[in-house]
């Protein structure tokens, strides 16, 4: 008997005869859903040795787990993994998600961060994809982080049940922080967040923000600041790519 799975491989294989692959980011062809190996390969995994609060990749192995910076100004949140280093690469499928509506990346991305970060996905009591602010939401009509999240939680094999797009809201709209100095970018972001759910639910929970880029994470951090302030216990963030 012709299983579903069987059926679901035919049709693609069918799919794929008549309009065969292309890499999403130079449209080569390829055998199979995905990029293609050149592409790939200019991608920068981040691997270990890599600080464990912001997820920067250290040069060296120096046999220290945080960087210098967390060590002194630590951020709000007490574990960080990026798939990728910020190159031209990972630019090109982050810019292209987030503003050419290329959400045939967002499988691609969400593997990345899957293979990368299962550890994080797996730990969470609730995932939660950096909100942006609603004026945002309109004008772009999705938010890339949701898709992010949905797609990273699929490729780990985490239940959907512990998928949170509702704990926080970002409750103040912040212009582009690009030209910003570190200090800037944090008093930028003061109160840039609000829990909207009761407390309880947050309370002792472990709690993983996921969001695309990490540059200074000082977003990422005024939305961890606002999850430990109503009680959460740990939060995470796990990103497809880190400046710097
Ligand atoms: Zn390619
Ligand atoms: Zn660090």
């Amino acid at each position: 008997m012709t299983s579903m799975m069987s059926w679901q491989y035919m049709i693609r294989s069918i799919g794929n005869m008549i309009i065969p692959p292309q890499c999403p980011s130079c449209h080569e062809l390829v055998s199979s859903d995905g990029m293609c190996g050149e592409c790939w390969a200019r991608l920068k995994t981040i691997t270990p040795p890599a600080c464990v609060q912001c997820g920067r990749g250290f040069d060296f192995d120096a046999g220290v787990a945080r960087c210098g910076r967390c060590l002194t100004q630590p951020p709000d949140f007490d574990r960080g993994i990026a798939a990728v280093r910020y190159n031209a690469m990972s630019k090109r499928l982050i810019l292209g998600l987030k503003y050419g509506g290329r959400h045939d990346m967002t499988p691609i991305l969400g593997r990345m961060m899957a293979n990368q970060g299962a550890s994080l996905l797996h730990q969470a009591d609730w995932i939660v994809p950096l909100p942006l602010h609603w004026t945002r939401h309109y004008s772009r009509g999705y938010n890339q982080s949701t898709e992010l999240a949905r797609a990273a939680m699929k490729a780990a094999g985490v239940s959907p049940k512990i998928y949170r797009p509702d704990l926080i809201k970002r409750s103040k709209r912040t212009e582009n922080q690009g030209h910003k100095t570190r200090q800037q970018r944090r008093q930028n972001m003061r109160g840039a967040f609000r829990l909207c759910k009761n407390k309880d639910v947050v309370k002792g929970a472990s709690i993983l923000i996921i969001d695309d880029v990490l540059t200074t994470g000082a977003s990422l951090s005024s939305a961890a600041r606002c999850l430990k302030a109503g009680g959460a216990k740990h939060v995470a963030v796990l990103v497809v790519a880190r400046v710097g």
